[in-house]
């Protein structure tokens, strides 16, 4: 039986995934006068995760949709970032300064979806441990079978947002299989939030510890227990189904022989577990949208985390969505088109940007890495580190200042992006 229920305005809206996306796009559906519904595969609201670093254009985003003001940077804007080898030797210095956009925020994901939720309107329905099982398409709406802890049920909406990531379930229901859309990386991210900060650090405090093909990124972010993730080529995981199955394991056989902070850290990591595993991959669709069922943020155009664009980019796609429909209150598909038309010039950009940037970020071989580590020992030497940072940032193109050299090892990046899913059972959200 088709459950068939009169939105506000007569439309109805089911938005899957209750992330930075989901959320946004919640939130401004809401404003454009959809009766909206969210439903979450968690059984509540996720916080903390890992670290996000928020691009201007995603705060932006977030001062249209009221969050701004709740949103505050948790890594002082004068530190310092420092890198160390395997053996633990401090090997650069640079500014944080010279690293980033002081206008770019250093936040936990957790800051963004708490400050998204608490604005959220009155009006929106959370349903939490509820996912979509089948979504058929129907003349000007599509219908989705619900599962949740009330039962299953088969609803009709007049619009579906999958916002449901970059193992997208609305994607592969709708648009086709994963591996179709899927371009790999060969690499693996694993993050975790540190029960504790490790000896000698301090609030502030960003260490990089970096040999070929590993790198680790421990933010000691102020008012929150410490965040790191690990980045490292799939190759070197042996198993690499064991990633998922033994994160800890994984991680100390790769990255054992590192000495300085790093058996503190993996303690660490032990004692708290792992927030995210998953291999570092990009999602690219020619079409976003079909019929009344639209992708947005990582199920739609994921550029990976060394963008350091795609908690903007989910924050923006989902703010305007409901903006471009609102501009064409007679005609969804329109605003669809209109929206997806505006949007994609940004999301390809970033793309185009971690993929640039893979090799500085985690370097495949030691003339790359030994390449990687005089760049950064000459931005050690602040005047020089200035002047490579303004010759990058020129020659960064549309990927914009966040791909220079020196920026591009804070956070952006990954390999050359093969078609197949090469490792498509990890996952762990
Ligand atoms: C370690 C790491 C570091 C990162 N660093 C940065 C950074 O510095 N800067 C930056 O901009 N971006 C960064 N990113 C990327 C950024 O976090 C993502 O681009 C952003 O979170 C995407 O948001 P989203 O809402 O599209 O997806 P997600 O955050 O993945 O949210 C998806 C939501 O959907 C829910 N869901 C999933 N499946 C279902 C289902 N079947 N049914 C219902 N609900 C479902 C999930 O539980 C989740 O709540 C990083 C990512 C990682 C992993």
């Amino acid at each position: 039986m088709i459950v068939e229920r009169t939105g506000r305005n007569g439309r109805r809206a089911l938005v899957v995934g209750a992330g930075v996306a989901g959320l946004a796009a919640a939130t401004s559906l809401d404003r454009a006068g959809w009766d909206v519904v969210v439903c979450e595969r968690a059984d509540a609201r996720r916080t903390g995760g890992y670290f996000v670093r928020l691009a201007p254009e995603g705060l932006a985003a977030a001062g249209r949709l009221g969050v701004a003001e709740a949103l505050r940077t948790r890594l002082p804007a004068d530190g310092v970032i420092t890198g160390v080898d395997a053996r633990g030797r401090t090997v650069s210095r640079v500014e944080a300064s010279l690293a980033d956009d002081p206008a770019a925020l250093a936040l936990v994901r957790g800051d963004l979806e708490a400050a998204l939720w608490a604005a959220r309107p009155e009006h929106v329905a959370v349903r939490f441990a509820t996912v979509p099982r089948r979504i058929d398409m129907a003349r000007n709406a599509a219908d989705v079978v619900l599962d949740g802890p009330d039962g299953v049920t088969r609803e009709r909406f007049d619009l579906v947002v999958g916002a449901d990531g970059v193992r997208s379930a609305v994607r592969s229901m709708v648009f086709g299989p994963e591996e179709r859309f899927r371009r790999e990386f060969d690499h693996v991210v694993v993050s975790a939030v540190l029960p504790r900060l490790p000896g000698g650090l301090r609030e502030g405090d960003y260490v990089v510890p970096a040999d070929v093909g590993r790198t680790a990124h421990l933010m000691a972010v102020e008012a929150h227990a410490p965040v790191v993730f690990f980045t490292f080529r799939a190759e070197l995981a042996g198993d690499i189904e064991r990633v998922a199955t033994d994160p800890v394991g994984t991680l100390r056989a790769v990255y054992g022989d590192f000495a300085g902070l790093m058996p503190e850290i993996l303690d660490g990591v032990e004692e708290a577990g792992a927030t995210h595993v998953d291999t570092v991959a990009q999602i690219r669709l020619g079409s976003w949208r079909r019929g009344r069922v639209v992708l947005v943020g990582d199920a739609a155009w994921c550029p990976t985390l060394y963008s350091g664009q795609g908690s903007a980019l989910a924050l923006v796609g989902g703010e305007s969505l409901g903006t471009h429909l609102a501009a064409h209150p007679d005609d969804p598909e329109a605003g669809l088109a209109a929206w997806e038309g505006a949007h994609r010039p940004a999301a390809l950009a970033a793309s185009s940007a971690a993929r640039r940037s893979r090799h500085f970020f985690l370097p495949g071989n030691r003339v790359v890495a030994a390449l990687r580590a005089g760049a950064l020992r000459l931005a050690t030497w602040s005047p020089a580190g200035k002047l490579l940072h303004a010759v990058a940032s020129r020659a960064a193109g549309p990927g914009g200042p966040g791909t220079s050299p020196d920026r591009r090892d804070v956070h952006p990046t990954a390999t050359s992006g093969s078609r197949s899913p090469r490792h498509p059972a990890l996952h762990r959200p």
